[in-house]
């Protein structure tokens, strides 16, 4: 897996389960050979080797790495679904990756980015940090 570019980070507003610290999202591009299957298995490893502990889904957790496109790939299975079902819905996602892909459209809803951005009902708090 090689990275191509990463987006700034960003501070964020816990949406959902809102009782906990803020979260710092960041997007990141990367070319790879695996399948999004093998991807998502990389991906759960270096959680793994990095400490997180599966606990409460939408808790609090020291990593999350997280699919969001694969290409202009579609992908409809129990424990995976590419685009990410939650993208579209998340300021925290849409403002990092509208950074990098603000032309890229979404192969489900054949919107862009930034489409999506000015649908965006989500209003939490979004900060760049660094
Ligand atoms: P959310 O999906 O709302 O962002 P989460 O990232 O906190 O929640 P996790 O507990 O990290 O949820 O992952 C739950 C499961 O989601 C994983 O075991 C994985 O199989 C599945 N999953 C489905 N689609 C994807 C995807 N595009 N990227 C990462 N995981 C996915
Ligand atoms: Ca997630
Ligand atoms: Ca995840």
């Amino acid at each position: 897996m090689t990275l191509l570019r990463c987006s700034s980070f960003y501070r964020t507003e816990p949406v959902g389960f809102v009782d906990q610290e803020d979260f710092v999202n960041a997007v990141a591009e990367v070319r790879t050979v695996l399948t999004a299957r093998a991807l998502l298995q990389a991906l759960q490893q270096i959680e793994t080797e990095m400490g997180r502990v599966r606990t409460t889904r939408w808790g609090p957790r020291i990593i999350d790495l997280d699919i969001l496109l694969f290409g202009q790939e579609v992908v409809q299975e129990g424990d995976l679904v590419i685009p990410h079902p939650e993208l579209h819905r998340r300021r925290f996602v849409l403002v990092p990756l509208n950074e990098l892909a603000s032309y890229v459209i979404h192969p489900s809803f054949g919107v862009s980015i930034q489409g999506l951005m000015q649908r965006l009902q989500d209003e939490s708090r979004v900060e760049r940090i660094v």
